[in-house]
């Protein structure tokens, strides 16, 4: 097993387990927010069906008003009223309009509407005083979907303008890749649940609450496996009940203490660790591995402390949950800021900073949240983004270029701070 790898290294070593996405199945095409589709959506439909009007006006030939202008207006009779979701219009006689209203069906001849508060309506009869473009104010047949298109592609996210779009094609189910579940596994003698009593050295077994949410958050399915006491019975007998899952995420105790059963527990029940350690601030003690048996998930340890698990599960957990729910783009995007207060490490590993923005004017300028313990989860409660301070870097200062990975663009909305 290697160990002490660079983050890079890991993450690549880790993504190269999601290089096919899980398996497809079809779900109602409404509840499909946020998957992507295993499948191109071919449309069976012409939208709009046909040639219609768009405005609440009158549909004419555009050659019937040649020489109208305003001195010279010219009166059409109405030969009749067309509504959406009416009858079918008639064909329009020559020289005649015909009332339409948005949506309708242009009848057979026209070719382009004026709108009403460019007419003057009389009884029976329209006056017009300008010509209109040919086409003017007509929505065309097939301007947004022919039959035959594929609308959406393969590997597309679906978002509210794609179940818009399989809804007007008449879609009510859909592939899409299936969504990762995670089984979280937390241990520890001194782990406890929240509405427990938390004296006596005891702490609450946070983790599981954070990581499920940012399972949640990633579009995969957390299931809780509950605590497990430090000895290798109770381990193994929860790590079974997560052989299931396509991700197994046990928080703390894959590391070389004495207390620490869960990696001989994971090696007994044929988890085969890829890497144990990044060289990264926090998170050092992070694992990587597989059931090398068919279906077997795959393995993170990742490290108790709360905000090195918060921190590892957003640079190699996420991506990995993100790319085997079928989407490419994996990585959160990295927004480019200035350092507000200098930064010092020792060379060795990869700092991850928790910053808070400020939006000075054009610039983003970021800010240490303060106390960067793994301990502190305040540190994470206060960051909008992980700055990333290079591996072999000792030193930043005040103003020095940075880069953010942002952990919520909301955070671009935020107001100048104007100073
Ligand atoms: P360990 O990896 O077991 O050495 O744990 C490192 C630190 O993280 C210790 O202070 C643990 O108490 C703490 N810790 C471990 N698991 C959890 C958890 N599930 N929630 C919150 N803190 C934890
Ligand atoms: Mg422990």
């Amino acid at each position: 097993v290697r160990t002490g790898v660079k983050v890079a290294e890991a993450r690549k070593i880790v993504l190269e387990w999601a290089a096919v996405p899980l398996p497809a199945e079809t779900v109602a095409a409404q509840q499909a927010l946020g998957r992507v589709l295993a499948e191109p959506v071919r449309s069976s439909r012409t939208l709009p069906p046909a040639d219609c009007s768009a405005m609440d006006g009158f549909a004419l030939r555009a050659a019937d008003l040649t020489g109208v202008s305003p001195g010279a207006p010219r009166r059409l009779k109405v030969a009749f009223e067309v509504r959406p979701g009416g009858p079918s219009p008639p064909p329009l006689p020559a020289g005649q309009a015909a009332r339409i209203f948005t949506g309708a069906p242009l009848p057979p001849g026209a070719d382009s509407v004026v709108r009403q508060e460019e007419a003057r309506a009389l009884p029976e009869a329209v006056e017009l005083q300008s010509v209109p473009e040919l086409g003017a104010h007509v929505r065309r047949a097939g301007e947004d979907v022919r039959a035959g298109d594929v609308v959406l592609e393969r590997g597309v996210g679906l978002g509210p303008a794609e179940l818009g779009m399989l809804a007007s094609l008449g879609r009510s189910v859909v592939r899409v890749h299936r969504r990762p579940r995670v089984a979280l596994l937390s241990s520890g003698d001194e782990l406890v649940e929240p509405d427990a009593d938390a004296s006596g050295g005891r702490i609450v077994g946070s983790n599981v609450y954070a990581l499920a949410a940012q399972c949640r958050e990633a579009g995969a399915e957390p299931l809780n496996l509950g605590i497990a006491r430090d000895t290798p019975e109770e381990l193994e007998e929860r790590i079974r009940a997560g052989l299931g899952a396509d991700l197994l995420v046990s928080s703390a105790g894959v590391s070389v203490g004495d207390h620490d059963h869960v990696r001989p527990v994971l090696e007994k029940l044929g988890c085969r660790l890829l890497f144990w350690g990044v060289r990264m601030k926090p998170g050092y003690p992070l694992a990587f591995g597989r059931f090398e048996r068919e279906g077997g998930p795959l393995v993170f340890g990742l490290p108790g402390n709360p905000v090195s698990a918060m921190v590892t599960f957003e640079l190699f957990v996420r991506p990995l949950l993100l790319r085997l729910a079928g989407w490419r783009a994996c990585f959160r995007p990295l927004l480019p800021a200035v350092l507000g207060e200098p930064l010092r490490k020792k060379p060795g590993r990869q700092h991850f900073v928790r910053v808070r923005l400020e939006r000075r004017g054009e610039r983003w300028v970021a800010h240490s949240t303060g106390s960067q313990s793994s301990g502190v989860l305040r540190s994470m409660v206060l960051a909008d983004g992980l700055l990333a301070f290079g591996e072999d870097e000792t030193e930043l200062a005040a103003g020095a270029p940075v880069s953010v990975l942002l952990l919520d663009s909301r955070v671009l909305a935020r107001e100048d701070s104007g100073s």
